[in-house]
């Protein structure tokens, strides 16, 4: 099927048809691993695994997904310095050697995250590359000398430059982000990696080297540069190394736009010489907690391990994630988490049910996912959308386990419309597990009631009602069963 999706670089709904026959290529930016991802941070990551399986499931098409780890940059440098109250809250020894340490603290972030992806559903197997940029220095170094052959770029107390400038004369800068020229300060240099649009200069290339942090040695033009990457010049050489220029989707958040995805543009053509560095860019909105923008001091601040450490289950949390369509902001509130969680419930015993009927379904070679759902995800993803009419489909067919073949037919239908949504199991329902506490009150119960202790047995009874647990008497024995 073919899809429509929204590109910010054209500002509107596109058809999307793939730069190669043979497979879509998605670059995203991926996390900074200074600390553990934040829910703001994993909406991004879920709208993108939901849009690389939609290509997949509902296109048909091959996906070549890379997605990058930021392992330098202004904050992890930061929290790896030495003496670092980060660093000693999370690591063990710190090292004399600085590249090292960085690199040990931004492994350790690096794993945390890889977990928290999985946990929410997203599986690694379908990277074909989660690339550090601290291993593509050589690339990065590469492209700033062609930015500065082609007149682009230029140093400055050991730093080097892009010429916002220089490039206008030739370029838009802005194609992304509507830039108000009024703004930009012509000749005055930023070297921070994050910036406000109020900020627009000349942004860094290329850092020079600062006492007590790690650095790459950088010969230009024969000039020594000791120092490191800015963050845009990583994504614009990594997506160009393992990619190949343009390529389909670049996707991130929409505080990415300005100046981060503005800028690996920028460099992109001013030193790859191409006109786009991607035919699409996907931004997703911000996410709320309880109606407001999340922060520390509101304490509505939470990583997906805060919410599981509170007991919930992360593919209630994923499910959350998508009851907004992308392009509009999502309000995370703990009664939408509830509600999901509950729904979830719901669709997971109804598979269940199914599955008894007429077995764990195989993989299916095509999709077999109802029309009407598979349109609403080919329209720009909308996700919730294709869950109502993932609901109505259910609603038709309430009596599919009257039938083995019409039971097999949902479970397909579900199987491929879970290809996307990847929340439920089409493993068999798992056994009962009685905890030990309820299975010792049943036997206290049952030996009462062979003792004809009624008033005992009644007691126990409703001890087992509060723990949510019924028990049915048989002739020489007992079964539990949950209350629903
Ligand atoms: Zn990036």
């Amino acid at each position: 099927m073919q899809l429509h999706l929204y590109n910010t670089l054209t500002k509107r709904i596109d058809l999307f048809t793939p730069l190669d026959a043979e497979v879509v290529r998605i670059y995203s930016c991926g996390p900074t691993v200074y600390d553990v991802a934040h829910l703001g941070n994993m909406r991004a990551f879920v709208f993108t695994d939901v849009l690389q399986r939609v290509l997949r499931e509902v296109g048909g098409y091959p996906v070549r997904w890379v997605m990058n780890v930021t392992d330098v940059d202004d904050k992890t440098i930061r929290d790896s310095s030495v003496g670092s109250a980060k660093w000693r809250s999370e690591m063990g020894q710190q090292s004399d050697d600085l590249r090292a340490n960085l690199r040990a603290y931004t492994g350790h972030f690096e794993q945390e995250f890889r977990a928290d992806l999985t946990s929410l559903g997203i599986e690694m197997s379908h990277f074909a590359q989660m690339p550090r940029a601290t291993d593509y220095i050589g690339q990065m170094q590469d492209l700033i000398r062609e930015i500065i052959a082609a007149g682009y770029g230029y140093t400055s107390e050991g730093s080097v430059y892009f010429d916002v400038a220089a490039y206008s004369k030739k370029h838009t800068y802005g194609r992304l982000f509507t830039i108000d020229t009024e703004n930009f300060r012509e000749g005055v240099r930023i070297d921070a990696d994050e910036y406000d649009r109020e900020s627009v200069s000349d942004f860094v290339l290329w850092k020079g080297r600062k006492d007590d942090e790690p650095y790459w040695d950088f010969a230009l033009n024969g000039e020594d540069l000791p120092g490191r990457p800015g963050w845009h010049i990583e994504c614009s050489a990594m997506s160009k190394e393992l990619l190949g220029l343009p390529f389909d989707i670049h996707t991130g958040g929409v505080d990415l736009r300005f100046p981060h995805h503005e800028d690996e543009l920028a460099q992109c053509c001013a030193g790859y010489h191409v006109h786009d560095q991607a035919r699409f860019w996907m931004h997703n909105e911000f996410l709320e907690v309880e109606g407001k923008k999340m922060s520390k001091s509101l304490g509505n601040f939470f990583t997906l391990r805060d919410l599981m450490k509170q007991g919930c289950d992360p593919l209630d949390v994923r499910l959350t994630l998508m009851l907004a369509h992308y392009r509009a902001v999502l309000n995370f509130t703990f009664d939408s988490l509830r509600a999901a969680s509950v729904a979830r419930g719901r669709v997971q015993n109804v598979i269940w049910d199914l599955i008894d009927v007429a077995g764990v379904p195989e993989a299916a070679d095509k999709s077999s996912m109802p029309l009407a759902v598979a349109e609403a995800f080919a329209d720009d993803l909308n996700v919730p959308q294709a869950l109502a009419r993932m609901y109505e489909y259910l609603a038709a067919n309430a009596d599919a386990k009257n039938s083995k073949e019409h039971a097999q037919q949902v479970l397909n239908a579900l199987r491929s419309i879970n290809n996307v949504l990847a929340v439920w199991s089409f493993s068999p329902r798992p056994a009962l597990v009685v905890p030990n506490d309820v299975r010792s009150i049943a036997d206290q119960r049952w030996a009462a009631r062979t003792a004809k202790d009624w008033a005992e047995a009644d007691r126990l009874r409703s001890e087992l009602g509060t723990l949510g647990w019924s028990m049915k008497d048989g002739k020489d024995d007992y079964t539990l069963e949950p209350l629903s």
